[in-house]
């Protein structure tokens, strides 16, 4: 093993020990009834190198539901399909708000401020349905992410996206409010159905972190070698996720953590450190950001020790 692996060994290892041990664990997400029955006590870790080295730790094989880390692969793959065109419908400008909040949609003119809050994420799954059935659009999510992480085994929880759909009002709210701006195409069952069931997709950490390969990668799925999206858009999908992906929390992770990353309500987080390693960690309990509060200090302490900040040092 090189040095470089036997140091993320042993960091992986070693954070994993200390944050198991850990008593604040945060709160967890209990607005999704499903969720609120997750034992707090998990915590897993997988941090996957670019030279295709696998570390991993804790409750790292434990699938969870990854909630808004979707909305990173449903982003990548309506670029795809729709090109910049996606940016007429959604910003691209950190939020400074909750996740669902209703008020800010109602100064842009039901213009989410970027594809990663829950409207913006919405707009885009709407995209993906536009012209599909939504059995087919969710195939096409699940089968993209499946391919992403080369498993075929990743499948949805059902019990919690039926959980979400029962209690998802706010998110009806938000997507009754852009449709009357015309920023939803379709019927806002028909998209809220397919958000609400990618939203509970369930991976384990070391499923999660192959599904992100590809932003540490320049675009390109590194089995395959067939490119993913282009470059330029990875980096900017990188950029996004530095900006936005931790909602109003998302200033204070690049300030401790200085990666690029997506958390989920789930309390998993998907952080990419570009040209190095993609690294996923997942602990339930939150905090008042909504975001995994044990899962950003894993990163906070990972980051540190590997010297793997984009900012340096
Ligand atoms: N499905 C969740 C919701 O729409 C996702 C939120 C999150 O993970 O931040 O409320």
């Amino acid at each position: 093993m090189s040095e470089t692996a036997s140091r993320i060994e042993s960091a992986v290892t070693e954070i994993a020990e200390e944050m198991q041990a850990r008593a604040d664990r945060g709160k967890v997400a209990d607005y999704i009834p499903e969720l609120a029955l997750v034992d707090p006590a998990g915590f897993g870790i997988a941090v996957i190198d670019n030279q295709g080295g696998v570390f991993a730790a804790g409750d790292c094989d434990t699938p969870f539901s990854v909630q808004s880390i979707t909305k990173v692969f449903t982003l990548t793959l309506a670029l795809g399909m729709v090109g910049d065109r996606l940016w007429r419908r959604v910003g691209r400008e950190p939020s400074g708000s909750a996740f669902n909040s209703i008020v800010q949609l109602e100064h842009e003119h039901g213009i989410p401020r970027n594809p990663f809050i829950n409207a913006g994420a919405i707009a885009v799954t709407d995209l993906i349905l536009s012209g599909h059935e939504p059995r087919e659009a969710l195939g096409e999510i699940l089968r993209f992410v499946q391919f992403l992480a080369d498993d075929q085994t990743i499948k949805i929880d059902k019990a919690v996206a039926a959980s979400e759909q029962r209690t998802g009002f706010r998110n009806r709210a938000l997507a009754n409010y852009m449709k009357s701006f015309g920023v939803i195409e379709n019927p806002v069952d028909y998209t809220l159905g397919v958000y609400f069931h990618h939203c509970a997709i369930a991976m384990s950490c070391r499923q999660l972190a192959m599904a992100g390969r590809f932003l540490a990668h320049s675009g390109r799925h590194p089995t395959t070698g067939r490119s993913v999206i282009h470059m330029e858009r990875a980096r900017r999908i990188n950029a996004l996720m530095l900006t936005c992906g931790h909602y109003d929390g998302s200033g204070d992770f690049a300030y401790r953590v200085g990666l690029p990353g997506k958390s989920g309500v789930g309390g998993g987080i998907l952080a990419i450190a570009p040209g190095k390693a993609t690294i996923a960690v997942w602990s339930p309990g939150l905090d008042a950001a909504g975001n995994s509060h044990l899962g950003r200090i894993a990163l906070e302490l990972l980051t540190k020790r590997l010297g793997w900040s984009i900012f340096g040092g």
